[in-house]
């Protein structure tokens, strides 16, 4: 058997959320009946649902999950997470890298769990700045690290589609604790994620 990947919807939220959309496209002027969008509204249930599952996971269980002793003490660094969230304000997406790093104190975590707990806040309505914080503060709970530090670039289609029209701006956010407030060590950290290994 194949791989089988299953997704689940809570009913009633769908149902409402389905009616709803049906009306915002009245609203706006088109015909939710027509044939081409007799299916989105419930298309656009589920995606919303699925692009705001954030809000049913725990970041702090996640990388706790994958959490171990181990005396190291150098930094790890995790760069380039893809990462697709959507403004609260215009509820449009933004979408860029996030670049992570920690110094353990003792215990590490798995590196893939670093990824999951960038998605944990990305699926979410969210502002970039807290996005940032929330990352670094969930790693931060959990693994007691000497330092934390985190970079977001990201480039928001409610600026670029809409607005000021600045299509080519990146919005760069960071939030750095412990070893990383001295200037060495932010500097080898900002080192490490804009080099090119070729
Ligand atoms: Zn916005």
């Amino acid at each position: 058997m194949g791989y089988n990947k299953s997704e689940e919807y809570d009913e009633q939220t769908t149902t409402g959320l389905i009616n709803s959309y049906k009306n915002a496209l009245s609203l706006l002027g088109e015909d939710p009946e027509r044939e081409g969008l007799i299916k989105t509204p419930e298309r656009l249930a589920k995606a919303m649902q699925f692009l705001t599952q954030g809000y049913q996971m725990d970041a702090k269980a996640i990388l706790d999950s994958a959490k171990f002793h181990e005396d190291v003490s150098e930094m790890i660094v995790v760069k380039d997470i893809e990462l697709y969230s959507m403004c609260e304000h215009h509820m449009l997406p933004f979408y860029g890298k996030a670049h992570v790093a920690y110094i353990p104190n003792g215990y590490i975590t798995g590196l893939s769990k670093i990824a999951r707990v960038v998605d944990v806040y990305a699926r979410r309505l969210q502002v970039q700045e807290r996005l940032t914080t929330e990352i670094l503060n969930a790693i931060k709970d959990s693994l007691q690290p000497l330092g934390v530090a985190v970079v977001i670039e990201a480039s928001h289609l409610c600026m670029m589609m809409r607005g000021v029209q600045k299509q080519n701006s990146v919005t760069t956010t960071s939030a750095f604790f412990g070893e990383f407030q001295k200037h060495e060590t932010r500097s080898e950290f900002m080192k490490l994620i804009s080099a090119q290994l070729h």
